[in-house]
């Protein structure tokens, strides 16, 4: 039996490294770079590998990853606690070699890559020389895979990609793209697609358009519109098996939710730690805000959701590294998602609304945080698919009761205890 809410001495030694390092090294870079993923800013090649040679030399690179893979195979549980700290920050995924949606990438090609292929996208993405897009979602469909269109067609040795795809991120900094297309359109529902790798630089492919989204303030968006028009690629690009795509995309989104997950916790207590700072700093009425009783449900009511959001998130990260299988923590991962947006947006509501107008300028980062709250609800699938995928799981579970009345009625019930003791009950009872 083992059953434990504390790290390890060791770990937590390591966590605490990670807390003065973030706050020390990683943050002051968030204030004078625009974009952590942009290779070709001169800025951000100065001072981000540096931080990254850090991170390498206390073995904490890319831990989400096998040892095979150049990371330290720590499991889901440690990293859920390693990027509670480093999500706090717009560098910090980058600076530890965990970022969305380069770490979902390489695990499709760890898994689907021939070894050319590894040699070639894998080993540099793993060292972040080069980083990647993931170009699922198509603008009439949405990222619903029965609706897509864009198609890849066997010609010889080459398949030939064309179509639209909608909102694949950092797609500008990217050296190639994953794309998920449909190369059997009759085949049933999920044998229709396939996955393939695709150089950013192959011709036909297009940015049609870099779409920027409220809460970020980059002068030119990062959600790019593609297009792809008679786009050639050699025959063992495709990732996985003909038909196989939607197998193939499982294995990057579970990991990519929960990823998500784990830095949201992070901004989460950064907004808290922030209501408490200036509840007892600010004073109106000659009372600090944290004496006024609805100011303290503020807290009260943020620090409730933070904590059971966050122990959802650990167990759900304690379950993946038990069970090494995906598909055993399908409904975990479903709970996680759909509960993530929820937290960010009322505990950074709340905290914007403590700050006034601070809380609303752009002074603070709480107003980008409130709207990565919306961010978070469609990013890898919409809340109310992953809600529906939850209920429908545990519907399957459930046992229907063949009775006028459930299982659970009290007279039924009341009747059933009376016949079992019986003889204990026998002329006692008026
Ligand atoms: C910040 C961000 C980054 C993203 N990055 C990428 C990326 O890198 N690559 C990529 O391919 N895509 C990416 N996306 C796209 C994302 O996957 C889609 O936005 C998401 O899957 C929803 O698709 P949609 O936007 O077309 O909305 P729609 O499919 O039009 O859905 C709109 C709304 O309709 C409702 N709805 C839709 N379907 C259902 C349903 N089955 N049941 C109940 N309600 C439903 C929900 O309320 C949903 O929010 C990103 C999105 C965001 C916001």
């Amino acid at each position: 039996m083992s059953w434990g809410f504390e790290t390890d001495p060791e770990y937590q030694e390591v966590l605490d490294w990670a807390e003065e390092f973030v706050k020390n090294e990683v943050e002051p870079v968030d204030k004078v770079i625009t974009h952590a993923w942009d290779l070709q800013d001169p800025l951000r090649q100065k001072l981000i590998p540096p931080l990254q040679d850090k991170v390498r030399e206390k073995g904490l690179w890319a831990t989400h990853l096998g040892p095979e893979l150049g990371g330290q195979g720590f499991g889901q549980l440690k990293l859920a606690l390693l990027n509670e700290i480093v999500g706090r920050t717009h560098s910090g995924p980058i600076v530890f070699g965990a970022q969305a949606p380069d770490s979902g990438n390489t695990e499709i090609l760890a898994h689907y890559g021939t070894p050319e292929l590894k040699e070639r996208y894998l080993e540099p993405l793993i060292n972040n020389e080069i980083v990647s897009c993931y170009a699922m979602t198509e603008p009439q469909g949405g990222s619903n895979p029965v609706e897509f269109e864009t198609t890849a067609v066997l010609d010889g040795d080459e398949w030939v990609i064309n179509g639209e795809k909608w909102f694949g991120s950092n797609a500008r900094f990217a050296s190639f793209y994953i794309v998920m297309v449909v190369t059997d359109p009759d085949a049933e529902p999920h044998k229709r697609l396939s996955q393939f790798i695709v150089p950013a630089d192959t011709p036909g492919v297009e940015i049609v358009r870099n779409t920027g989204v409220w809460g970020h303030d980059y002068e030119v968006g990062t959600h790019a519109y593609t297009r792809w028009t008679d786009v050639r690629i050699p025959k063992d690009h495709i990732l996985g098996g003909v038909g196989q795509g939607f197998e193939v995309a499982q294995t990057r989104l579970g990991g990519g939710r929960i990823h998500h997950a784990m830095r949201t916790v992070g901004l989460v207590q950064a907004s808290l730690d922030m209501m408490l700072e200036r509840a007892v700093s600010r004073t109106t009425r000659g009372k600090r805000l944290g004496d006024q009783q609805l100011v303290q449900e503020m807290i009260a009511d943020s620090w409730l959701q933070i904590e059971q959001f966050r122990l959802l998130v650990l167990r759900t990260a304690w379950r993946i590294d038990r069970y090494k299988d995906y598909k055993k923590v399908i409904k975990d991962i479903a709970a996680v998602k759909a509960a993530m947006p929820k937290v960010l947006l009322d505990v950074t509501s709340r905290a914007v609304q403590l700050h006034g107008s601070l809380g609303v300028s752009k002074e603070l980062p709480l107003g980008k945080w409130l709207f990565e709250s919306y961010h978070m609800g469609l990013a890898d699938g919409a809340t109310e698919i992953h809600k529906v995928g939850l209920a429908r799981q545990l519907l399957r579970d459930a046992e229907p009761h063949d009775g006028l009345f459930p299982s659970y009625h009290l007279p039924e019930l009341e009747e059933l205890a009376r016949r079992k003791f019986a003889a204990q009950m026998a002329g006692l009872e008026e």
